[in-house]
Order: C-alpha cells, then structure tokens, then sequence
C-alpha cells in the first residue's frame, strides 16, 4: 500500500465486451494501470449506479454485478474479486459532507467498473469503492462532489470516472458495422477535448446547453456525469488522453488523464 499521488482517469468503457477482448482500448487500458504508482485503493464512479441518491460502497468484498442482458455466456463468468474498503467508504462519507453519502451494501462493482479493472488491475489486489450518480441533482452537484473528493488523490486514491463522452445507442452499430463516427459525435468528442486542453469546465458542466451535437452524444446524462467527477477532482491539473477513437459510429472511447 502506497499513499502516493495519483492521477484522475476518465474512462471510456464502451461495449462490455472489451472486458474479454484484446483491442486497442483494452490494450491502452493495461498500459495505462501499469504507467500508475500503485494505488492504495480505487474510488469508481460509474455509469451503470445511476440512481435517486448518492451511496458508496462499503462491504468488504464487493460482488461482480453482471448488470447487461444478451451476452455470450463468458461475460457472466468474469469474477472481478477486489476487496473494498469500508475504510475508504467512511473517508468518502465524511469527505463529501454536507452531502449525505449513505453506506451501501447491496451493490459492488458494476462492468462500468470491472470492464475496466480487468485490464488496468488485471490481478484483483486493490481495493475498489464504487460511488453512485444521483439522477435527481444537477450536472453542477456532480462536479463539485468531484472537486470535495480531490484530497483522496493526493492520498493514493485514483479516482476514476466510467463512462462515455459520446453515448448514443439508438445510433450505436452493434458489432462495429459501420464505416465511421457520426460527424456529430466527433464534433462533440472534439470539443470536449477542447474545452478540457483549455481548463475551461463551466461549459462541460453546463454541457446541456451546448446545442444539439450535446443533445444527440448525451441523450441521457448517465455516462457523461462521470466525466465530471474525473474533471472536478482533477481540476487544474495537466491533461492527457490515452486512449481515443469513435467505436461503432456513436460510441466516444476518449480517456482522460490529470495528472
Ligand atoms: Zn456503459
């Protein structure tokens, strides 16, 4: 255990299939855990806890959730078996006040969170606290939640946001049959990682009045809300992207790095 400093990620989980796979999102993710000082625990925030108030985890050992439908059979048999940390579940909670933070013991780790971790952590020795997205508050609340957990950072936490910048299913091309990105959504992934190079938050806070490519990349908000996490608690910092491309023609893979 290591009380270093950690960067802030942003991942772009895409398609759960990426947790069996070798391509080159799941390759930069392996990359990118093995670039890390060893963390001294992981805090995700996914997409796929999205629900009426904020919760983090705080069971000792959190279950693999296999929380998708239509998969082949090896999906649901990956095990991510992580411990968690009610220890950092209390840090989490006392860290966010006045925002009441319960202590959950239901959830676990979802594939916005194990998709991922498979790869980065591939050995399942650090432990993971997830946090969940209260649908009912503001972009606004998310990225000042993220802004209160930053201290965790500077105490060997990553803090890592799952989702996706771009995330479009009704325009999604399952199984990668179709010969580029929506001009739509690279104009939306592309302005994002303006805005970002620039410091400049208010706007992707503000993002729903960024016009209709916003509209059209984020048609709910549940994966672009962990992107404010990530930029919250990474505010200020330097800005770096390990991994990018479009999957599927509506699909941002874009990873964000604050170091
Ligand atoms: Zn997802």
């Amino acid at each position: 255990m290591t009380d270093s400093a950690q960067p802030v990620l942003f991942i772009g989980h895409g398609n759960p299939m990426n947790a069996l796979e070798r391509n080159g999102y799941s390759d930069g993710w392996r990359a990118l855990g093995a670039s890390l000082p060893r963390p001294r625990a992981v805090l995700s925030i996914s997409a796929h806890w999205y629900v009426r108030t904020t919760m983090v985890t705080a069971m000792a050992s959190p279950r693999t959730i296999h929380d998708f439908g239509g998969f082949p059979p090896e999906l649901f048999a990956v095990q991510y078996p992580a411990p968690g940390s009610p220890e950092l579940a209390g840090e989490v909670h006392e860290l966010l006040r006045p925002a009441p933070v319960g202590l959950d013991e239901s959830w676990g780790l979802d594939h916005g969170t194990w998709s991922v971790l498979v790869h980065m952590f591939p050995d399942a020795d650090i432990p993971v606290v997830q946090l969940s997205i209260d649908r009912a508050q503001a972009p606004s609340f998310h990225y000042e939640l993220g802004r209160a957990l930053a201290p965790l950072s500077d105490s060997g936490v990553l803090i890592l946001g799952s989702g996706n910048v771009v995330h479009n299913l009704e325009t999604y091309a399952w199984g990668g049959h179709r010969a580029g990105a929506y001009d739509w959504a690279l104009r939306f992934d592309e302005k994002v990682r303006l805005l970002l190079d620039a410091g400049d938050h208010d706007p992707l806070v503000n993002y729903e009045q960024m016009g209709p490519d916003a509209r059209l990349a984020a048609p709910t908000p549940d994966h672009y809300l962990p992107l404010l996490y990530a930029i919250g608690a990474g505010h200020g910092r330097s800005v770096s992207y390990p991994v990018q491309g479009i999957e599927g023609g509506s699909i941002s893979m874009l990873s964000v790095r604050l170091d």
